[in-house]
């Protein structure tokens, strides 16, 4: 078969470069990690603290539990299926890996650029290993060595959109890239069609209409709608020899849908609802249950609450992987990052006020209240368990102010403005104000974050675990609330808390993989060399 040729069943995709071998860049030298062809297995003893309150004193226990870890070392050939293919993201990330793979360099007006994965925490950031045997000095090693993962270039990408441009046309749509590297990718592109897809127009914003020439028939919930999509995945899987297939909805942001009793608050309640095309089930909610069915991990990159209580039970009844909500990429983690800091600089902070422009396509659906409603609601609880830590500064129940505002403005396109305001008291009853100007592409930001949840949750189906003692190992919760650094409103497990502040999330990350091959936490103590 040509390179870049459509499939004769419809279907078109990328390959080029054959599946990069899987091998290790890391060997743990310790008598509690053993490698064997197929697994790296690991024992690990996880320290805690276990705190209580006594007569008005806290009483800390030092704690230690004992952990079995199991890791898959073949990685294998994995798809990407993305669910508004032919969006700004979508078409981005594929024109993006494309370039990656094919080690490609563009002219621009600043001279030659060369296609890179910068802004991907696993493929263009370091973790501290540990320090030199001899010298002490510190060794840091790119994220994506510390155990054997799928290398994005070796991605098959394909999807759905309920607009059926081809996905170099979309490119042009989506106006993000150099139209010189543009020209070097277009010819794959475009060979790469969209799947017909799910289209409930009562979910997105009406402007959405004029695109919609790509739709799977019928307008509302159906069990005919879940087995089509079973079906694509599975044809996707089959036509490209693939081991494993990942699910991103990157399509139009979705009103929220209503929760409600007897309808989707309960896995068999929400099956029963499809099956009666109940109003109040959203297309994304469709992606997921078949995704569930499927077996295939499903992550939601829109704030819309695709995952109601009955499919987050579903995916807990099938044991399938879910992760979400709506991609962390400008605002959001510059936020996460600054309110982390003062707070923990011990700086009251008592206001955000957040204001975004943006001229896509994105912008445009948010312009209609409802889409908006569901960003306003994931923009807008992002710092509350930083306020809740520091019971010095705050009180009770007390928040700062903060208000979110997005307007669309179609001249500024894909490239988004994000103006923030914090305001602080400081000191002795003075004030700080921070203004902060963001200004760059929006798909420039999302798309490394849609590579990062890829080969993170694949990661998370090779690995297994078991309490020490037990006979069984087991994998992680459906919900991967380890995909939490890369999303705006992460969805956890139910009953657990969300950590939103930047730097735990990129700790829990870091120390979760480390903890697969054997690895204790870098604590950081090695700053005092003198003591250490
Ligand atoms: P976009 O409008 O360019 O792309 C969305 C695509 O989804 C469109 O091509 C549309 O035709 C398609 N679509 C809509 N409903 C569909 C359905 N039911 N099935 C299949 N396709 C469907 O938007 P974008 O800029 O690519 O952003 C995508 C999503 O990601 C939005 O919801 C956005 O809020 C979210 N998001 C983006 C960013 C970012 O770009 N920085 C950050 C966070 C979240």
């Amino acid at each position: 078969m040509a390179p870049h040729a459509e499939l004769s069943n419809g279907y078109s995709h990328i390959y080029g470069i054959p599946p990069q071998e899987n091998k290790d860049l890391l060997e743990v030298n310790s008598p509690n990690v053993v490698y064997t062809d197929r697994e790296i297995k690991s024992k690990y003893v996880y320290h805690t603290t276990a705190v209580s309150k006594s007569g008005g004193r806290y009483v800390a226990t030092p704690k230690e539990t004992a952990y079995d870890f199991k890791v898959e070392r073949k990685v294998g050939k994995v798809g990407l299926m993305l669910v508004g293919l032919g969006g700004n993201n979508g078409s981005t990330v594929t024109a993006s890996i494309i370039a990656n793979r094919r080690g490609l360099t563009w002219d621009t007006r600043e001279g030659p650029k060369t296609a890179n994965y910068y802004g991907s925490v696993v493929m263009a950031s370091t973790m501290k290993l540990g320090n030199e045997a001899k010298t002490g000095d510190e060794i840091n090693i790119p994220f994506h060595d510390v155990m054997p993962m799928l290398h994005p270039n070796d991605l098959v990408i394909g999807g759905w959109d309920i607009s059926s441009m081809n996905v170099a046309a979309a490119m042009d749509r989506a106006a993000v890239l150099e139209p010189s590297l543009k020209n070097l990718v277009r010819k794959e592109m475009a060979e790469m069609k969209p799947l017909p897809s799910v289209y409930y127009p009562d979910f997105i914003a009406a402007n959405q209409g004029e695109r919609a020439d790509n739709v799977i028939e019928g307008s509302k919930a159906s069990m005919a709608h879940v087995e089509h999509l079973r079906s694509d995945i599975k044809n996707f899987k089959q036509s490209h020899g693939l081991d494993k297939v990942i699910v991103q909805w990157t399509a139009n942001t979705e009103r929220f849908a209503d929760v409600v009793e007897g309808v989707n608050d309960t896995a068999d309640n929400l099956m029963k609802a499809v099956e009666q095309g109940h109003a109040e089930v959203s297309p994304s909610t469709i992606f997921a249950i078949a995704c569930i069915l499927e077996g295939v991990p499903f992550i939601n990159g829109s704030p819309q609450n695709t995952f109601v209580p009955g499919a987050i039970e579903l995916a807990e009844k099938h044991g399938a992987f879910i992760g979400g909500d709506d991609f962390k990429s400008g605002q959001t983690k510059m936020k996460s990052a600054l309110v982390d800091f003062m707070i923990n600089a011990g700086l009251k902070l008592t206001s955000i006020a957040s204001y975004n422009h943006l001229g896509n396509n994105d912008g445009l659906n948010l312009s209609s209240q409802k889409q908006f409603r569901s960003k306003e609601i994931s923009k807008s609880n992002v710092v509350d368990d930083m306020v809740a830590a520091n019971s010095v500064l705050y009180e009770k129940d007390e928040h700062p102010n903060h208000t979110v505002v997005i307007k669309y403005m179609p001249a500024v396109g894909d490239n988004k403005r994000a103006l923030d305001e914090y305001y602080a008291e400081i000191f002795m009853g003075g004030h700080q104000s921070i203004s902060m100007f963001n200004s760059c592409e929006d798909s420039l930001l999302a798309s490394p974050l849609i590579i990062d949840l890829v080969v993170v949750a694949e990661m998370m189906t090779r690995i297994s675990w078991k309490l020490e003692g037990d006979s069984e190992y087991k994998k992680f919760h459906s919900v991967l609330s380890v995909l939490s650094y890369m999303l705006k409103a992460p969805l956890t497990p139910p009953g657990t808390p969300v950590v939103n502040a930047l730097a735990k999330q990129r700790s829990a990350l870091t120390n979760i993989f480390r903890a697969c091959i054997g690895l204790q936490p870098e604590s950081d103590m090695t700053l005092e060399h003198k003591l250490f």
